[in-house]
């Protein structure tokens, strides 16, 4: 099973991939989650993608789709993969179609998460994630047992850097820009089931997912 997960940020891909993975065992694919990695270990890839992050723009698409693309090449993502965050313009889209083509893969369905906007700015400016396991949580909607600190791992509880309102409008522009024209492109192939707009929370959503998926 080839899934993508396409979305605004902080309408929940993250969280349904978790849950994704749990379920049917395939690994799920970020690629902001590999820029982040790679900043904390001070890479070359790290210090590149860094600062488009910060300001809430696209990491130009030669670097995003090699690193894409070399990841889902990998031995674990041969038996399914869940893409998250990726493809996020036409031109990812393409360099995915053709790569997977060449291998005899392909896409077997696009998840599109539609939330209303002022809903996702109020969850990414509340949104934490723990600075150890990456676990995610928000200040009202989803806080943790003891303030600041993970359930899972006891660890500091941070905001992302591009997180900050100002950042977070930005990217939701640039989201319905560059990524919102995705939905028609992967629509036309009938590959575009639309999830979320009649439900309220993380299982609520999930339950839509699986019944998308034929479960
Ligand atoms: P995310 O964690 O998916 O919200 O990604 C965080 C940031 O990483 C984005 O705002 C972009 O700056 C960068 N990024 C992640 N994935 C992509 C992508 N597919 N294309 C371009 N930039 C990306």
């Amino acid at each position: 099973m080839n899934l993508i997960v396409l979305g605004a940020p902080g309408s929940g891909k993250g969280t349904q991939a978790a849950k994704l993975t749990k379920r049917f065992g395939i690994p799920a694919v970020s690629t902001g989650d590999i820029f982040r990695a790679n900043i904390a270990k001070g890479t070359a890839l790290g210090k590149e993608a860094k600062g488009y992050m910060d300001r809430g723009e696209l990491v130009p698409d030669a670097i995003v789709i090699a690193i894409a693309l070399d990841r889902i090449d990998e031995a674990d993502c041969r038996a399914g993969f869940l893409l998250d965050g990726f493809p996020r313009t036409t031109e990812q889209a393409d360099a995915l179609g053709a790569h997977l083509a060449a291998a005899g893969r392909a896409i077997d369905k696009v998840l599109l998460m539609e939330v209303p906007t002022e809903e996702l700015v109020r969850r990414i400016t509340g949104r934490r994630v723990c600075g150890a396991c990456g676990a995610s949580y928000h200040v009202t909607d989803i806080p943790p047992a003891r303030e600041g600190l993970c359930d899972v791992c006891g660890g500091a509880l941070q905001r992302r850097d591009d997180d900050a309102e100002e950042t977070v409008r930005n990217r939701i522009e640039v989201y319905n820009e560059n990524t919102a024209p995705l939905a028609a492109y992967y629509e036309k192939k009938n590959l575009l089931a639309r999830i979320g707009t009649e439900t309220a929370g993380p299982d609520a959503v999930f339950a839509e997912i699986v019944k998308a998926l034929g479960g």
